[in-house]
C-alpha cells in the first residue's frame, strides 16, 4: 500500500457540515459529488497529501445512514493509495482478510475501490483506492 489517500467522515448534513469543516481546515471544499451507487453524496478537501472526504446518506437505508444511526457521526474510514488494486486484493485475501467486494467498483473522485470486513481489521473499516486510468 502507499500513502493515506483520505479519510472518510461521516455526516448527516453536508450543508452544515462542509462550512464547518472549510473554517476547521482553514481551506475550501474542492468537489462534491454524488455517487449513486453508494447513496451517498462527498465533499472533498485537500489537505497536503491527503484528503478528507465528507459523506452523507442519500437514503434513509443507505450505508452511512444505517452506519450513524449505529454509531452517530464520526470517522468512517481510512483510505490507502495502492498501486494495482486487484494484486493488493488477491495479496489481502491470501493474508485472510475478507474483501467486501470481490471485483473493484467505482468510487468518488474517479477511483476503483475496495473495502476489507472491519472484523478483521481492529473494527478500522479500510478502503483500497487506485486511480482509474
Ligand atoms: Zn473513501
Amino acid at each position: 500500500m502507499q500513502k493515506v489517500e483520505h479519510i472518510g467522515i461521516a455526516v448527516k448534513n453536508l450543508d452544515t457540515a462542509v462550512p464547518l469543516f472549510e473554517k476547521l481546515l482553514n481551506s475550501l471544499c474542492y468537489k462534491t459529488e454524488l455517487v449513486e451507487n453508494e447513496k451517498v453524496n462527498t465533499a472533498f478537501f485537500k489537505q497536503g497529501e491527503t484528503k478528507i472526504e465528507l459523506l452523507e446518506s442519500t437514503d434513509p437505508d443507505g450505508v452511512i445512514a444505517r452506519f450513524i444511526e449505529k454509531k452517530g457521526e464520526g470517522l468512517h474510514h481510512i483510505a490507502f493509495a495502492v498501486a494495482n488494486i486487484e494484486e493488493e486484493m488477491e495479496r489481502l485475501k491470501k493474508e485472510g482478510f475478507v474483501l467486501l467486494n470481490e471485483k473493484p467498483k467505482p468510487g468518488a473522485d474517479n477511483k476503483l475501490v475496495c473495502f476489507l470486513h472491519p472484523k478483521h481489521t481492529n473494527g478500522v473499516l479500510i478502503e483500497l483506492c487506485m486511480d482509474r486510468k
